[in-house]
């Protein structure tokens, strides 16, 4: 208990101490996920529906019910680069707030691409390697996605291919730039080079692009190319299960510090960093090791796919090409409104998500963006790093818990993600910092009329 007063800020592990294992919730599951189901049949899909898709080292991942699976060398190899991520205790915030909370942050901004996201996408291109694919396309909306691929690529020696909405690609160069110096090839979507990129450039020259778009092109792209796969950053259960060195290692560091997380938070667009932190706890709850853990997940009140949607069989991409996945969802054809968050921007969430929040063992807040760039700035102003927009959302329900806390005079431990640093966003600041930054109302109306969309699905 003594360190729990010391002076430590940053707890810090060694390389040997990078996870040699994932973690996989599907084994401490009381009951198996729902199966994903093939659009036209309704009937289960098997691995070999999704073989032109994802290499099959991956598909297995995507449906192991093994508990541990073991972190190949060579993806450790990679890690170690800015593995293991430093547990910060966030001293000079507490302070600010004058609260007897404990917080703490795991800061994946430090990967070279400024997120978690590299900890999905080299496995994910190890993988490919291995079973001897040439070409990774891709999909990418402000870029975090892209980057963090184009990165993965270039390590092991893999072509990538990324469709990136044109209106990023036009508004926000630099995410492109860094992609490009990782030797990815980057087109504005919809673009010339596939056919759904000109069926939409015929109907609409100056159609400014859209996630759902850029989707089909990547997919059409490794569909029709023996020597190209896809890839995908979040959602899936394998993306998830490589986001779990996220939280063993924060497990670790806790224990270093002589501490024990009371409630752990991560923002949440597909689930990934939110998992990717939580699901190591969540499995001591699931298996009644650590009853009492609170895990939140937090999502903008734009896009409330947990809190408002509804739990059933959707398709994962706005176009309704992919196969049905029960989750919370807002409807495919939900657009939501034009957030600085960017990556919380999607209309569903990660199936394993969805399943544990339906059972109760996580929780789920929706917050609006001015309160989170407020809460971003404060954060900026005492701890020095500038979040990430998406990570701002986490940090207001960090800073709502800490003033619970405050007011029931008991100091918890809280620990939160924060998934990447600001440094490309900035320009959502200045409109926060400049008075014009504006909140969205939850769209009901958008949201109930998408919500008739949704597909047909034999009980
Ligand atoms: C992409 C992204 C997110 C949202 O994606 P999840 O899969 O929900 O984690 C959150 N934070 C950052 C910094 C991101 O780049």
């Amino acid at each position: 208990m003594a360190t729990r007063e010391g002076n430590d800020t940053k707890v810090v592990l060694s390389e040997t101490d990078i996870p040699t294992k994932w973690y996989n919730i599907q084994a401490d599951l009381k009951t198996p996920a729902p199966p994903v189901l093939h659009p036209g049949t309704g009937q289960p899909i098997g691995p070999q529906d999704l073989a032109p898709l994802f290499p099959m080292g991956l598909i297995k991942q995507e449906v192991s019910q093994e508990r541990w699976l073991e972190i190949p060398d060579e993806v450790r190899d990679v890690l170690r680069l800015w593995r293991p991520s430093p547990l910060y205790r966030a001293r000079r915030l507490e302070k600010a707030l004058g609260t007897p909370a404990r917080i703490y942050y795991k800061y994946e901004g430090v990967s070279p691409a400024g997120s978690h996201k590299p900890n999905t996408a080299v496995a994910q291109v190890y993988y490919n390697k291995q079973e001897g694919v040439a070409r990774i396309a891709t999909e990418t909306g402000a870029g975090q996605w892209g980057s963090a691929l184009a990165m993965a690529c270039q390590f092991f020696g893999l072509q990538c291919k990324v469709y990136m909405v044109k209106v990023s690609y036009q508004q926000k160069p630099y995410r492109r730039i860094m992609m490009e110096t990782w030797g990815a090839q980057v087109v504005a979507s919809p673009s010339t080079d596939t056919q759904a990129g000109k069926k939409v450039l015929e109907a609409d020259p100056d159609s400014p692009g859209s996630l759902g778009i850029a989707i089909s092109e990547a997919v059409e792209d490794a569909a029709t190319r023996d020597d190209t796969k896809y890839s995908l950053g979040s959602v899936l259960n394998h993306v998830l299960l490589h986001q779990t060195v996220i939280g063993l290692e924060a497990k670790k560091q806790l224990e270093k510090a002589d501490d024990e997380a009371e409630i752990v938070i991560g923002c949440a667009g597909g689930g990934s960093n939110f998992a990717g932190l939580a699901f190591p706890f969540v499995g001591d709850k699931l298996t009644g090791k650590n009853k009492t853990i609170r895990a939140i997940a937090v999502e903008p009140t734009a896009c409330p796919s947990l809190t408002k949607g509804k739990y059933v069989y959707d398709f994962g991409d706005t176009v309704g090409l992919t196969p049905l996945v029960k989750m919370y969802t807002l409807g495919h054809t939900f657009v939501p409104a034009p957030l600085h968050a960017g990556g919380l921007r999607y209309h569903g969430m990660a199936p394993l998500v969805c399943k544990l929040y339906e059972e109760k063992y996580i929780e789920a807040v929706a917050v609006p963006q001015v309160a989170a760039f407020e809460a971003a700035v404060r954060f900026a102003r005492s701890e020095g790093i500038i979040p990430a927009p998406e990570s701002a959302h986490a940090i207001r329900v960090v800073i709502d818990e800490a003033k619970k806390c405050t007011e029931a005079g008991r100091g918890k431990a809280i620990l939160f993600n924060l998934s990447g640093h600001g440094h490309f966003d900035l320009s959502a600041y200045e409109a926060f910092l400049t008075g014009k930054l504006q909140d969205y109302e939850y769209p009901s109306a958008k949201v109930e009329e998408a919500l008739r969309h949704l597909p047909k699905v034999k009980a």
